[in-house]
């Protein structure tokens, strides 16, 4: 629960909106993602930088709808980016190309054409390969490429293995020892230019001393690199805060940026983030409806109309996300269930061994789920994917319709 999401007589609401309107306006499963919420959080990270040059990139694999991009871009954020198509959402969206960062150890040479073309910020490269390969298009293209070398500085995120990547087993950056040389040798590529260096060591992190960690190797690194003549515009030290789901403590947006900023004192390279889940997470819900209550030989299912194409999380990570009736009813017995989807799976679950107080038909808040929710959404079971509704105040409005079953097959052809 957080200010933005709360009962009001029973009732639960996102800011001053019921959450049972907007099911009975919208349908379900539907994801409800409050203004305010997704404002306040990008203020705090504006308010704590606000004494040193910045640029806060909103980490678009999060989630990348449009209203949500258009939102932090009139804010004035700019946006981290992993693929072409997250770049095209952006100039869709309204956001500046001068304020993207592209990340990612895959990128082809198309979408480096692409980035390059709209005039990116700069090219987080992750590989020699990958430098040599920008430098060959940009060249191709008369151009000189903005880059930064992704440093892996091999510190321990100390979060789930699969969103951890920070360390040397990891498939992300270039090697701590190697970023010097490397750094070198992109000095003399002659359609490179130098413009920082970045690190992101992973995602959901709830302590500091990792960041501060990483933070004092990415420095030692500058330091040696100006040793060497090259100096850098930037620092970019990625993403990564952790929000509550359950019982987390992370820590508080202003206290983590403090915790940089007393590392980074006296520097004068500006300072990029790229926040992607604390700026979303608890900014949104996934409301869905219960279809069945079932009685098991050892449990009980409560059935939902929302499943792990809806919300992979639980299913990839075992991930917590707490659920609320969206109607408190003081009738009702509370019994322990396991939150299922329909989905042929057994891994399909939203939450086990829930204690709720509900019946058939009843609305359910599956809370937390602004972040890394829609964006990795799935058609499995040819589930057409949800509608998505932004709320402020006592307005709600559509940002996403729900998709149609023809929709999903329509670029299917019968073999002839
Ligand atoms: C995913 C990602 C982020 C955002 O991570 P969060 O944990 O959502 O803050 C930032 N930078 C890069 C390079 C990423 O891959």
């Amino acid at each position: 629960m957080t200010e933005y999401f709360r009962y009001h007589h029973n009732q639960l609401y996102a800011e001053q909106t019921p959450l049972s309107e907007i099911s009975e306006k919208f349908g379900t499963p539907c994801y409800v993602y409050s203004h305010a919420a997704l404002t306040h959080s990008y203020r705090q990270f504006e308010h704590a930088l606000r004494e040193h040059e910045h640029l806060i990139c909103f980490a678009v694999k999060a989630n990348p709808n449009l209203a949500i991009l258009n939102l932090f871009a009139r804010l004035g954020a700019g946006f981290d980016i992993v693929s072409g198509g997250e770049l095209q959402r952006i100039l869709a969206a309204g956001g500046e190309a001068s304020k993207v960062v592209f990340s990612g150890v895959g990128k082809t040479a198309a979408e480096m054409r692409l980035a390059i073309q709209a005039g990116i910020l700069c090219f987080n490269v992750e590989s020699e390969a990958e430098l040599l390969r920008l430098n060959e298009v940009a060249g191709e293209m008369n151009r000189i490429a903005p880059v930064s070398l992704r440093v892996n500085p091999d510190v321990d995120a100390k979060t789930h293995p699969y969103i951890s990547t920070g360390l040397k087993k990891n498939k992300f950056g270039v090697a701590y020892t190697e970023a010097l040389d490397l750094y070198r040798k992109t000095s003399k590529l002659n359609n490179l230019r130098i413009v920082g260096m970045d690190c992101h060591i992973g995602s959901q992190l709830t302590e500091l001393s990792p960041f501060i960690a990483a933070t004092e190797k990415m420095l030692i690194l500058a330091d040696a690199l100006a040793n060497h003549g090259i100096t850098l515009e930037h620092i970019d030290l990625g993403g990564g805060l952790g929000i509550r789901y359950l019982d987390e403590v992370p820590p508080a947006i202003s206290d983590y940026v403090q915790a940089l900023l007393r590392v980074l004192q006296g520097r004068s390279e500006k300072i990029i983030l790229e926040p992607g889940r604390i700026l979303v997470g608890n900014a949104g819900v996934l409301l869905t409806q219960v279809e069945y209550i079932k009685h098991g030989a050892e449990k009980n299912f409560a059935i939902v109309d929302a499943a792990m194409n809806d919300l992979m999380r639980p299913a990839l990570y075992d991930a917590f996300h707490a659920i609320q009736p969206v109607t408190l009813e003081s009738g009702k017995s509370v019994e322990q269930y396991e939150v299922v989807g329909p989905v042929c799976e057994t891994g399909d679950f939203i939450g086990r061994a829930r204690d709720l107080a509900i019946s058939q038909g009843d609305l359910l808040a599956v809370m937390s789920a602004g972040a890394y929710g829609m964006s990795m959404s799935s058609n499995y079971n040819t589930r057409p994917r949800a509608a998505e509704v932004m709320v402020s105040g006592k307005i709600m409005q559509l940002i996403r319709e729900r998709e149609t079953v023809p929709q999903l097959f329509s670029g299917e052809k019968i073999f002839d």
